[in-house]
């Protein structure tokens, strides 16, 4: 078990990100199966467990949401640490929240072995985007994603488009570096 690991078979995943590009519904679009289109900051809960079976062995997920103090960059720095993964959220129809997503790397990285946490850039609201946005964005992201080395992947709350693979990926890399 590595140091500040939540435990053998449960790996603490941080998300982050603007306020408003989707984190919270990223997570209960997988959670709960459900997505509000009503805009509420997220008050209060920590985070979520999601429990998986890889290669047979129980694996949980504790998946960290923010609950609004991204909208004041003020993040506490237990969010942050012991974190396994981190997944940096931009919203594919918001350029800013793209340059944004480096600096929130860097503030989640303080707090965060390098050589041993998974990164994943996710972009979200893939429904809303035109072809051209989404081409000129994907680029831009694609770029950063291995400047950063993080998987980079594209999704969907409001559609449920790669929610699914996109958690079970995360699970299995984060299973196998536990
Ligand atoms: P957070 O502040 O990053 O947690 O953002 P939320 O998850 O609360 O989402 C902010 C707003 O974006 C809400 O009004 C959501 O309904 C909307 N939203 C989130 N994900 C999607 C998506 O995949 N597609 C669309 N069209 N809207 C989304
Ligand atoms: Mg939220």
């Amino acid at each position: 078990q590595k140091t500040g690991a939540v435990g053998f078979n449960i790996a603490k995943v941080i998300v982050v990100g603007d306020v408003a590009v989707g984190k919270t519904c990223l997570i209960s679009r997988f959670c709960k199966d459900s997505f509000d289109k009503n805009y509420k900051a997220t008050i209060g809960v920590d985070f979520e467990m999601e429990r998986f079976e890889v290669l047979g062995v129980p694996f949980s997920l504790q998946l960290w949401d923010t609950a609004g103090q991204e909208r004041f960059k003020c993040i506490a720095s237990t969010y942050y640490r012991g974190a396994q993964a981190i997944i940096v959220v931009f919203d594919l129809s918001c350029v800013s929240s793209l340059d944004n997503a480096r600096q929130w790397l860097e503030d989640a990285m303080k707090e965060n072995d390098p050589s041993s946490v998974l990164l994943f850039l996710v972009g979200t609201k893939k429904d809303l985007s035109s072809p051209d946005q989404l081409a000129y964005m994907e680029q831009e992201a694609i770029r950063l994603s291995e400047e950063i080395r993080a998987e980079y992947w594209t999704v969907s709350a409001k559609s449920g488009e790669s929610i699914r693979e996109f958690f079970f990926r995360v699970a299995s890399l984060t299973f196998e570096a536990n």
